[in-house]
């Protein structure tokens, strides 16, 4: 639902009509609500539903709360019984093993709300909302700044954690400020400073924080036909170059700079090479494409073959970019 205000500002709260809308299963088992609020636990959930790769097990508890209430008791929950938390945005740079995951799984791509602040420029939203659904709004209303990020099919919340970016911009240089709940449930306000940002890093990985929010510095006043033209341009850029037709999880390991990993790849002589249903991309060697009925053990392997190839032939250890999540077993040669 969007709202127009009178100041000329623009308030969005997303609702559900165009994801899958999670209902408890009535039918099978009783639906279990975490306490004091109305987000449902589900047990068992399969994460191949919730990853772009659409692989992975089952998380042994599962709950996607819409407000950070709901967030916070879902953080209490799994301290009151000594469970592991694992957090999840749209699950577009995850690995999740077919073993799947321990504990409980929050996700936070329910958590929607955007802000666009005509006064300051500046854009206050959900660690749920969709990073390309942003970029397009952006565009619609003449504010230039997030047109790089089109193509990049993740969350707000994913997108700080991962410092994503393309075309020569990324995260850090739009963000004023992450809010960020602690595992004792209190709220923290950091600045990119505190987030010790980094080429698809920042202090946030493998940190206990969980981003609730955060504000972006954008530029409003633009032509909105020129901001929208340049968005289309890019992702019509990101479609001819990459392979969106597969799932994947965009570029597999990060850039060895000054060598591009998809070059060294593909001079190892590895694009279409495939293990089970993964595969290496022909359009792009630094993807690794789900072909239909790939496990996450064969994107694995194939993981480790390329990382073995490649050191092989240039003493290049490729650095995964793609999360890891769960038990794998260590592949061969
Ligand atoms: C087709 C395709 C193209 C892509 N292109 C690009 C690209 O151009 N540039 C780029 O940078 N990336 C790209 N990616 C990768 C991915 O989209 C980005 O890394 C994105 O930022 C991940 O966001 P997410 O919400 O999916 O996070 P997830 O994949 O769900 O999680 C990523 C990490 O962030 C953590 N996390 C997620 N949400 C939160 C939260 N709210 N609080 C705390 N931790 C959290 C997770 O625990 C995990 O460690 C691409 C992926 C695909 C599938």
């Amino acid at each position: 639902m969007t709202t127009f205000q009178a100041d000329g500002s623009v308030c969005t709260v997303s609702t559900l009509s165009t994801e899958k809308q999670e209902k408890p299963n009535t039918s099978e088992s009783p639906v279990i609500y975490l306490p004091g609020t109305d987000c449902v636990i589900k047990s068992q959930a399969s994460l191949s539903a919730y990853t772009s790769y659409r692989v992975g097990g089952a998380a042994q508890l599962y709950i996607a709360p819409r407000n950070i209430e709901a967030l916070q008791a879902g953080l209490k929950y799994a301290r009151e019984r000594g469970i592991p938390v694992t957090v999840l945005g749209a699950g577009s740079n995850l690995l999740v093993s077919d073993r799947g995951l321990p504990g409980l799984v929050i996700a936070t791509r329910h958590m929607r709300q955007s802000y666009f602040d005509p006064q300051t420029g500046q854009l206050t939203v959900a660690a749920g909302e969709s990073i390309p659904s942003l970029a397009w709004q952006a565009a619609d209303l003449g504010w230039e700044g997030l047109e790089w990020a089109v193509g990049i099919p993740g969350t707000v919340g994913g997108a700080v954690v991962m410092n994503a970016g393309a075309h020569n911009s990324c995260t850090a240089d739009m963000l004023v400020s992450a809010q960020v709940l602690l595992p004792n449930g209190t709220i923290e306000t950091l600045t990119p400073q505190e987030l010790g940002y980094n080429y698809r890093t920042s202090l946030l990985q493998g940190s206990d924080r969980i981003v609730t929010q955060a504000t972006f510095q954008l530029r409003p006043g633009a032509d909105p036909a020129k901001v929208f033209a340049v968005t289309k341009q890019h992702k019509q850029h990101r479609l001819s170059t990459q392979p969106y037709n597969f799932p994947s999880c965009g570029s597999v390991f990060r850039n060895p700079k000054p060598h591009s990993a998809g070059w060294l790849i593909e001079q190892t002589g590895l694009k279409g090479f495939q293990i089970g249903g993964a595969q290496v991309a022909q359009l792009h060697a630094n993807f690794i494409v789900n072909r239909g009925g790939a496990k996450a053990s064969d994107i694995f392997s194939l993981i480790r073959h390329i990382q073995h190839k490649v050191q092989d032939q240039w003493s290049i250890w490729l650095e995964p970019e793609v999360k890891m999540l769960g038990e794998f077993q260590a592949a061969c040669g």
